[in-house]
């Protein structure tokens, strides 16, 4: 599903520069849980950046079901995003100003999906997360771990192949945490690919595959390649 090829991606600030990616190479099939570890600044949410078509590489080649992603537009790579890639972060991303519900249809609205269907589409997301009754409050009339839900419901709305969650648990408490983590397994288990950057040994260990990076570069992969 997903075939790194020596990617890299460096980062200039005045004369310093940084490789977050040093020549990454990575094959992911459809449907694996994975969890990347690593310490801090080590590239782990650059990878996932890259792998959500949120930044651009600087060379090498990333193919994703065999389409060679440096070749797209940024409206294709914007299509691409939006029907196969769900993305969670751990500050939630959410637009201070819209309801969950508003939340959770725009980034649809911003591909063209029809209004009716986009509205279907968010009721079942939020009925399958339990936010339903939440629908039309605001980010900040919500606990951390609805916040999260409903962050969840965007990602999740058009049914994506791949789930990319960047510390997803990192600003919840124990339980809220376990609910959001036992909410993306099931969807693993119906077939999503997951990717988890986590800090969290207990949660990365829960993954059937860990990768772990140190200096832009993978230092250790569980599957031996
Ligand atoms: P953490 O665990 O702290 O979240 P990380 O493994 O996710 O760390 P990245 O955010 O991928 O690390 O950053 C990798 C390196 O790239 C770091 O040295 C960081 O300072 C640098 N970097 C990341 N984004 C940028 C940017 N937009 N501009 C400049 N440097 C950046
Ligand atoms: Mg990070």
């Amino acid at each position: 599903m997903i075939e790194l090829d020596k990617v890299c991606k460096t980062f200039y600030l005045g004369d310093q520069s940084v490789h977050a990616l040093d020549s990454v190479s990575l094959h992911i099939n459809q449907g694996e849980y994975i969890s990347v570890m690593g310490p801090s600044g080590s590239g782990k949410s650059t990878l996932l950046n890259m792998l959500g078509l949120l930044d651009q590489i600087d060379s090498g080649r990333y193919c994703l079901d065999t389409v060679d992603t440096t070749t797209l537009s940024e409206p294709e790579r914007a299509a691409t995003r939006s029907e196969k890639i769900g993305f969670v972060f751990q500050a939630y991303h959410l637009i201070p100003r819209l309801s969950a519900r508003e939340n959770i249809e725009l980034p649809m609205m911003l591909v063209g999906v029809p209004p009716k269907e986009r509205r279907h589409l968010a009721e079942q997301a939020m009925t399958r997360l339990g936010i339903a009754d939440r629908a039309d409050h605001l980010p900040r009339q919500l606990s951390g771990g609805q916040r999260q839900r409903v962050a969840l419901a965007r990602a999740i709305v058009r049914r994506p192949k791949l789930l990319l969650a960047d510390e997803p648990t990192g600003n919840l408490d124990s339980r809220s945490g376990a609910e959001v983590i036992d909410l993306i397994e099931e969807l693993n288990s119906e077939g999503i690919t997951l990717l988890v950057v986590t800090h969290d040994p207990q949660l990365g260990s829960r993954a059937h595959r860990k990768i772990t990076m140190v200096d832009g570069r993978i230092a250790s992969d569980s599957s031996g390649e």
